[in-house]
C-alpha cells in the first residue's frame, strides 16, 4: 500500500474526517458525547448524518446499514440505500439524523431467548458514537447496539458498553482516593490476537464437515504433523504472504490496527495481532477482522476457519485477550509505575483483578464456554479449563512479601509496605511467560488465554470489566471510610491477596499435578461447556450483574438459554453431518475398494489359480469387518440423536449430548479413521489431512 499513514482509516468517519467535515460546535458536541457518553442533540445527529452521508456518496457509497452484533457471536447489517424521491421522477441521496440515530431491522429471527415475544417481535437499533462509522462493501455501517422495545438488550455491544460504565464508575472513585482530579473517564483497553487456519477453496468445498461445521468429523493423522515445531514463525508461504498483505491493506483502511502476522505452531495455521484499543472498539474491529479474513482468503482461492479445532492432533485456534485498564489521560493502571504512590495505585488495581480472578473463575470459564472450545481447553495446547493467574516469579515474590509481611529475596531484602515502598523495576521489564496459563500477567496488562477463536469478545470482556468493577467497588466502600488510608491500603492489599493466594499459580497448567494441586485448593474445574454455563446464572453472579446495571436477570436467563441452544444445535449439526459422510459417501468408498479388490482377486484366480491373492482377501476381510463396525457405530448415533426428542430441558439435553452424542460421534470417528488408513486414496471420498494441512 501507498501512503500508508495517509491512507490508514480511508474507509472510517474518523476524528480527523469530522473534524474537517463537521461545523465546530457539532464536531464539540459528538466529541462530548463519545468521550463522557453524553447523549446525542437530535439537531446534531441530523448535522453528522448529513456530513456522514456526503462523505459516503463521495466514495462511490449509495447504501447505508446499522451494523449491529445479535447473539448469534457474528454481525448483522440490513442494507437501505440513501435514494429519496423528487417531483419529476427523479431521487435525490437523503440520510436524516432519525435514521442515523434509530433503525428497525426486522429481527424476528435473532436468538432473544424468549426476551422478545413475536407479537412485538421488532427489536431496534441505535447508534453507538463511540465507534466510528465506516465503509465495507460500498455500504456505509453504522455501529449500533440492538434492543427490544422494552429496552432489553438483544446484542453483544449493549451490555459490553453498560460494563465499560461500571468499571469507569468504580475505577474513578479508587482513583480519586489516590487524590487523582485531573481523570474524568477511565477504559478497558484490548488487543485480541487471534488464530486461525487457512486451507485451500476447492479442498474445503470437497469436505460436509468443513462446509456444515466448520471443523474435520473425521481424519486420520498424517505422518506429519506439528512435533517438528517448523512451522512456528517459520518461512510464510506465497500464497499465506499475498493474503496477509491484502488481509493487512483492506484492516488499515477500515482503521483496524493489524500488527503482527505469523505462522503459529500447526501447520496451516497462522495469526494476527493488532495494537490494542478502547475495548468497544476493539470488539467491533475484531469481528471485521474475523469477516476480512474469510474474505480476503476467499480471493486468494483459501478459506480462513476459525474453528477452535478444526484439525484433531495439531493445536487448535484461541484467542488472546490482551487487557489493562486505562485513563482518559493515557495512565495504564496496569503498569507498576515509579513512585511509591503509582505502585500502591498499581497494587490496589491488581489485587482487585486477583480477587475478580477467583471469585468469578465460574464466570470466565462460562463466557468461553462453547461446543468448539471444548476441543481445546484440557487438551495439552491450550489453557486448562481450570481458572488461575500467572504473574510470574518476581511479582510473586513481592506479593509473598507483602502478604507475610516479610522481606522478599530482592538484593536489598526489604520489606513491601503498600503505599510506601517502590516496586522493584524488573516487574516492568519482565519478559517471563509462562504460555500454559489461562490467566497472566505480562508487566503492564493481563491476557486471558482461554477464549475461542471464533468467539466475539465482548462476553469475555463484559464479565472482565464487571468482576472488576465490583471488587473495586468493594474497595472503594472500604477505603472511602479510611482515617489512616496508607496503613488501611497495606492491610486491604495483604488480606485480600492472602484470602485469594489459591488463584495465583505459576507453574504448568498442563501437568496432571496441577489438576490434583487445583482440587485442593478447592478451584472449579469445569470441563465441558455443559458443565460450565448452569454457572452464569448462579445467584452471585445474577447479582453481581444485576448491581452493576450490566445485565438485568431477564437478560441473563435469556443468554444462558441462547448459549446452551447454541451448544446443543452445535452438536446436533455434527453428528447429523457425520450420518451422512458415513452413510453417503465412506461407506459407499469402502464397499468399492472391496468390490474391486474381490474383482482383482477373482480375476488373478482364474487366469493364474496358483497365484496369491493374500493381500487382496486378507484387506477384504479386514475391511468388510470395519465397515461393519462403523455402520453398527452409525447406528448407534442415529439411535442417541433419536432419544435427544425425550428431553424437553434444556440443560438436561445438553448434558445427553455431552455424555451420549458426543461419546457415540468419538466411537464412529475412530472406526472412520481407521478405515481411512486402509482404503486406496483413490477410493476415498475426501480431501485428507496430508492435503489440507500442507496444500497451501
Ligand atoms: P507479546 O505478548 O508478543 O510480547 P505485546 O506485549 O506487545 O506482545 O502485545 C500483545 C498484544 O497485547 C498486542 O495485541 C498488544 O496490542 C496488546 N496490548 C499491549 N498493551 C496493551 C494494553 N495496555 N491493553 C490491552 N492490550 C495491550
Ligand atoms: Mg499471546
Amino acid at each position: 500500500m501507498k501512503n500508508l499513514p495517509e491512507n490508514f482509516g480511508s474507509l472510517v468517519f474518523n476524528d480527523a474526517v469530522m473534524r474537517d467535515r463537521l461545523p465546530k460546535e457539532t464536531y464539540n458536541a459528538l466529541k462530548r458525547t463519545m468521550e463522557q457518553g453524553k447523549h446525542l442533540d437530535p439537531s446534531i445527529a441530523h448535522i453528522v448524518a448529513n456530513a456522514m452521508k456526503d462523505w459516503a456518496v463521495e466514495k462511490g457509497v449509495t447504501h447505508f446499514t446499522h451494523w449491529f452484533q445479535p447473539m448469534t457471536g457474528t454481525t448483522a447489517e440490513k442494507h437501505d440505500s440513501f435514494i429519496s424521491p423528487v417531483a419529476g421522477g427523479g431521487v435525490i441521496m437523503e440520510f436524516s439524523g432519525k435514521e442515523l440515530i434509530k433503525g428497525e431491522p426486522d429481527a424476528s429471527s435473532f436468538p432473544s431467548g424468549g426476551l422478545r415475544a413475536t407479537f412485538e417481535a421488532r427489536g431496534y437499533t441505535a447508534w453507538d458514537p463511540t465507534s466510528y462509522a465506516f465503509i465495507k462493501d460500498d455500504t456505509l455501517c453504522i455501529p449500533t447496539a440492538f434492543c427490544s422495545y422494552s429496552g432489553e438488550a438483544l446484542d453483544k455491544k449493549t451490555p459490553l458498553l453498560r460494563s465499560m460504565e461500571a468499571l469507569n464508575r468504580q475505577a474513578l472513585r479508587i482513583l480519586r482516593l489516590f487524590g487523582d482530579k485531573e481523570t474524568v473517564h477511565v477504559d478497558t483497553t484490548v488487543g485480541p490476537e487471534q488464530e486461525y487456519f487457512l486451507v485451500d477453496k476447492k479442498l474445503y468445498e470437497e469436505r460436509k464437515d468443513l462446509l456444515f461445521c466448520g471443523r474435520t468429523l473425521f481424519g486420520a493423522k498424517p505422518p506429519k504433523g506439528q512435533e517438528l515445531d517448523d512451522h512456528y514463525f517459520g518461512t510464510i508461504k506465497t500464497r499465506v504472504q499475498a493474503f496477509m498483505k491484502d488481509l493487512d491493506e483492506e484492516l488499515w483502511k477500515l482503521g483496524v490496527y493489524a500488527k503482527t502476522e505469523h505462522n503459529e505452531v500447526a501447520p496451516a495455521q497462522h495469526e494476527l495481532a493488532p495494537i490494542f484499543t478502547t475495548t468497544n472498539i476493539a470488539a467491533d474491529h475484531n469481528q471485521l477482522t474475523m469477516e476480512m479474513m474469510k474474505k480476503v482468503a476467499e480471493r486468494h482461492g483459501l478459506t480462513c476457519l476459525l474453528h477452535e479445532k478444526p484439525f484433531a492432533g495439531v493445536n487448535g485456534s484461541g484467542k488472546h485477550n490482551n487487557w489493562s485498564i486505562s485513563t482518559n489521560t493515557g495512565v495504564n493502571l496496569l503498569d507498576p509505575g515509579d513512585s511509591p504512590r503509582e505502585n500502591a495505585q498499581f497494587l490496589l488495581f491488581l489485587t482487585a483483578v486477583v480477587k475478580a480472578v477467583d471469585e468469578y473463575q465460574d464466570l470466565l470459564r462460562a463466557s468461553v464456554a462453547t461446543a468448539g472450545n471444548d476441543h481445546r481447553l484440557g487438551a495439552n495446547e491450550a489453557p486448562p479449563a481450570i481458572v488461575s493467574m500467572f504473574v510470574g516469579d518476581e511479582l510473586m515474590e513481592v506479593l509473598e512479601s507483602i502478604m507475610r509481611e516479610t522481606a522478599y529475596e530482592s538484593k536489598d531484602k526489604v520489606e513491601m509496605k503498600v503505599g510506601v515502598h517502590t516496586l522493584p523495576r524488573f516487574i516492568k521489564d519482565t519478559t517471563d511467560r509462562n504460555r500454559t496459563s489461562p490467566f497472566a500477567f505480562t508487566g503492564n496488562k493481563f491476557e486471558f488465554r482461554m477464549p475461542g477463536s471464533s468467539q466475539s469478545i465482548s462476553g469475555i470482556n463484559i464479565v472482565l470489566n464487571t468482576i472488576a468493577a465490583e471488587t473495586l467497588c468493594q474497595f472503594a466502600d472500604v477505603l472511602e471510610e479510611s482515617k489512616d488510608f496508607t496503613s488501611d491500603l497495606h492491610n486491604l492489599v495483604k488480606d485480600t491477596l492472602t484470602s485469594h493466594r489459591r488463584i495465583l499459580f505459576n507453574g504448568n497448567n498442563y501437568s496432571p499435578e496441577w489438576v490434583l494441586e487445583a482440587e485442593k485448593r478447592g478451584l472449579l474445574n469445569l470441563k465441558t461447556t455443559a458443565d460450565a454455563l448452569p454457572y452464569f446464572v448462579h445467584e452471585k453472579n445474577v447479582e453481581l450483574f444485576v448491581k452493576h446495571k450490566v445485565f438485568t436477570a431477564g437478560e441473563m436467563h435469556a443468554r444462558y438459554e441462547i448459549m446452551l441452544e447454541g451448544y446443543c444445535k452445535t452438536l446436533n449439526i455434527e453428528a447429523l453431518t457425520m450420518l451422512e459422510m458415513v452413510k453417503k459417501d465412506i461407506l459407499p468408498a469402502v464397499s468399492n475398494y472391496c468390490r474391486d479388490l474381490t474383482a482383482t482377486a477373482l480375476q488373478k484366480r482364474q487366469l493364474l489359480p496358483e497365484c496369491s491373492c493374500e493381500v487382496e482377501e486378507a484387506l477384504v476381510k479386514r475391511l468388510s469387518k470395519l465397515s461393519a463396525c462403523l455402520y453398527q457405530k452409525n447406528d448407534k448415533l442415529e439411535k442417541a440423536l433419536l432419544d435427544c426428542k425425550a428431553y424437553t430441558d434444556l440443560q438436561e439435553l445438553a448434558n445427553y449430548y455431552r455424555d451420549v452424542v458426543l461419546l457415540s460421534m468419538q466411537e464412529t470417528r475412530t472406526v472412520a479413521d481407521e478405515l481411512e488408513t486402509i482404503v486406496g486414496s483413490s477410493y476415498w471420498p475426501y480431501p485428507t489431512y496430508c492435503d489440507l494441512l500442507f496444500h497451501v
